[in-house]
Parts: C-alpha cells; structure tokens; sequence
C-alpha cells in the first residue's frame, strides 16, 4: 500500500495525471472510479477508495454487468484518490500512454474487505448492484476475478 509505486512510475512534469498524496476522503462514503484507458491495450481500471488511496484494477474485457458474469481484473499499483477525477490523454513515452475517459463514478458499500476477497455494493451511474472481487491465484499473483453478483 502507498503511493510510492505509482509517483516511481510517471514523471509529473509531462504527464497531465495528479501526483496526490495520501488523504482523507472527500465524502462521508467510499468513492470509485471506473476509467475506460486507450493504451496499448484497451481496458477498464476499477478503482475503490480504501485507506486514503484508490485500490486499482485494470478489467481488460470491462465491468461484467450480468449477475453471474465474472472477468479478470490484474491488480495494479494504488492511485491517489485525486485520480478519481482524471481524464486526459496520457502523452506517448509515458506510463499508460493513451486516452482516459471516465466511464462511471459514484459511491460504494463496503460489506466485506479482506486481503483475499472484497465485496461491494456500487451506486453509481451505470454500475450498481452488488461486485465480488475475488483472489485468483492460479492465474498469476495480481490476478482476481471480478464478479457481478446476484442482489
Ligand atoms: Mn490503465
């Protein structure tokens, strides 16, 4: 946990994304953020506030909306919850160069955090329901199935 990945891996003096810092929420409820990335790779990065800092996920086939539909999603480094608010057009040569685009946002309800499983209900403007994210360590170590559950 901590930012010290994500600032080690941009330099703030061409990329358009916040440096940030550890802080407060700036709601009485958890934020999230879901961005739609044109890098490389097309993906979505899920993000949910946990402890000052956005827990990220980049979901390569996007958010599964169907109860039961479960897609991978690679964990990636925390973001400062500042990110919760970034679009913009990461510049060619930088971390993650591409497009990014807000593609829903909103609160959420944290009914389980462990280190192995999180489950949330999402109010947000497209995604709301209840979200499984689940440890799936046969795939690989950052590796999780994120799952819309039943409600
Ligand atoms: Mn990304």
């Amino acid at each position: 946990m901590g930012l010290e990945e994500y600032k080690g891996k941009r330099n703030f003096t061409t990329t358009p994304e916040p440096g940030g810092g550890i802080r407060a929420s700036p709601h009485p409820s958890r934020i999230f953020v879901v961005q739609e990335h044109h890098a490389s790779h097309l993906h979505y990065d899920m993000r949910l506030e946990s402890e000052g800092v956005l827990r990220s996920w980049a979901v390569p086939k996007g958010i599964p909306e169907k109860p039961g539909q479960r897609h991978l999603a690679v964990e990636t480094e925390d973001h400062p919850l500042e990110y919760a608010e970034f679009e913009g057009t990461i510049p060619e040569g930088e971390y993650g160069a591409g497009e990014v685009k807000i593609w829903d946002s909103g609160i959420f309800e944290p009914l389980v955090w462990e280190k192995d499983k999180i489950e949330v209900v999402m109010k947000g403007d497209r995604l709301s329901g209840r979200y499984v994210l689940v440890r799936f360590r046969r795939a690989g170590e950052k590796d999780w199935l994120l799952i819309r559950a039943k409600d």
